[in-house]
């Protein structure tokens, strides 16, 4: 008897609560569906005349598949180092095939100063660059002689390579300065041996047919994820105990590597042709 009015209890039971969902889908069947727009065609233009605010004839950005982390290739990135070759890279004096020392996903500066600067095949004007090094491990010399770089730009703007940690040198000769001119805003060193990553956003200095300067050479740079130029001009190309200039008209190049004798390693780089303006 008990048992018996145990299960009618719970036949009820469930009775009701089927017809509380079933009310609630109809409430929610009933509820108009609201309409979002993929964009206007009424709204004000924007300045320039050409777009209007929102506007739906407005080409979508193009899609790009991110890397698994923010340190993986994108889909439209052009992989210069997958650490097994040096394919996409050649000697800077005379474009003979890579010499520099390929170890097990990394290379490096070849040691006992032999070799000259890397280059790419490629030649490039404004970039997205990610690059990662590694000073060596065991601290040789001190100041410049310390797993000293670099990453050129047109092959002419130094992005500095240097073992920073706990080393005194010269401010606008610190990892992640521009060489002979502006210390970054902050040291982010790492210590000797241990991978670093520099992402980086150059844009290539622009001239007008006449050779007149248009805009200055700029770079953004994250040093291990820590902002260490923000859209900082450069003076010229870079060099050594001189101020810079821009008496050279050069819109692309190929992006190059120090050999300064000091085995410092690199590993994973990519890098994407940009049109910083494409919005425009
Ligand atoms: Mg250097």
């Amino acid at each position: 008897m008990r048992f018996n009015r145990l299960l009618i209890s719970g036949s009820l039971l469930s009775l009701a609560l089927l017809t509380a969902h079933a009310e609630d889908a109809k409430k929610a069947k009933a509820k108009p569906k609201k309409v979002y727009p993929t964009g206007y065609t009424d709204t004000p233009y924007l300045p320039g005349g050409k777009w209007r605010v929102h506007d739906d004839t407005r080409p979508r950005p193009e899609v790009v598949t991110p890397g698994k982390t923010a340190a993986d290739a994108p889909s439209d990135a052009i992989v210069l180092f997958d650490g097994t070759n040096l394919d996409e890279w050649i000697m800077e004096e005379d474009g003979s095939p890579a010499d520099w020392t390929i170890g097990e996903g990394y290379f490096e500066v070849p040691e006992g100063g032999v070799g000259g600067y890397l280059r790419t095949k490629r030649e490039f004007g404004d970039v997205q660059l990610h690059i990662e090094f590694a000073t060596p491990s065991e601290v040789e010399n001190e100041s410049q002689g310390r797993g000293n770089s670099g990453i050129f730009f047109l092959g002419s703007y130094e992005l500095q390579v240097l073992d920073s940690y706990e080393n005194k040198s010269y401010a606008d000769g610190q990892a992640s300065a521009i060489y002979g001119y502006k210390p970054p805003l902050v040291n982010a060193s790492r210590p000797p041996g241990e991978w670093q990553t520099y992402d980086v956003i150059f844009e290539a200095p622009k001239w007008d047919a006449e050779g007149n300067l248009l805009k200055k050479a700029r770079i953004t740079v994250f040093h291990n994820g820590v902002v260490t130029h923000h859209y900082q001009d450069y003076l010229g190309p870079s060099g050594h105990k001189k101020v810079a200039n821009y008496d050279t008209v050069q819109e692309t190049g190929p992006l190059k590597l120090q050999n300064h004798n000091n085995p410092t390693r690199y590993r994973n780089i990519w890098i994407r042709e940009m049109d910083y303006t494409a919005n425009d």
